[in-house]
């Protein structure tokens, strides 16, 4: 059990990181090329979740004719100072629909929060314990009768 809860919170940090990575490199690409998928399920029903100038956003709309289904949209960004503000927060009402942003750089500092808060918790290894789940290896110095694990220097020594 204690093995599993360490993977997970190895895999934990990692997707932490990779979302931080992504958000920080998503915040300044968001001011030229809005990104989005969009579900159409009816005339008046248009669903969207897009990065648009500093912002994610969601909401919803007037379809204006657009056919049903799941759509990829790759624009120009539709940054309008007098709409968007300065910080990235969105909150538009439409004649059909609304929109509500939150910015980009609040997901990649909120992402590297938890990615933190994962990493500190992970074990530092200790000598004479097993660097991947840290069993007691005094009796078993060679390899982890837990997980298996071969310490490195134990390693070097086979090899
Ligand atoms: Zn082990």
């Amino acid at each position: 059990m204690e093995l599993v809860h360490r993977r997970l919170l190895r895999w934990r940090t990692s997707l932490a990181i990779i979302l931080c990575l992504a958000t920080t490199a998503a915040w300044p690409y968001s001011y030229w090329r809005a990104d989005g998928f969009g579900l159409c399920t009816g005339p008046r029903h248009y669903y969207f979740i897009a990065t648009n100038a500093g912002a994610l956003t969601v909401g919803m709309r007037d379809s204006y004719g657009e056919q049903r289904g799941v759509t990829w949209y790759h624009n120009p960004t539709e940054n309008d100072r007098g709409i968007y503000s300065l910080l990235g927060f969105q909150f538009i009402l439409l004649p059909r629909g609304m929109v509500l942003g939150i910015p980009i750089w609040l997901c990649a500092f909120l992402f590297a929060y938890l990615a933190l808060r994962c990493f500190r918790r992970l074990p530092i290894p200790i000598p004479g314990y097993c660097p991947n789940c840290g069993y007691d290896l005094r009796a078993t110095p060679a390899r982890c009768p837990e997980c298996g694990t071969i310490p490195p220097q134990q390693e070097s020594i086979s090899n």
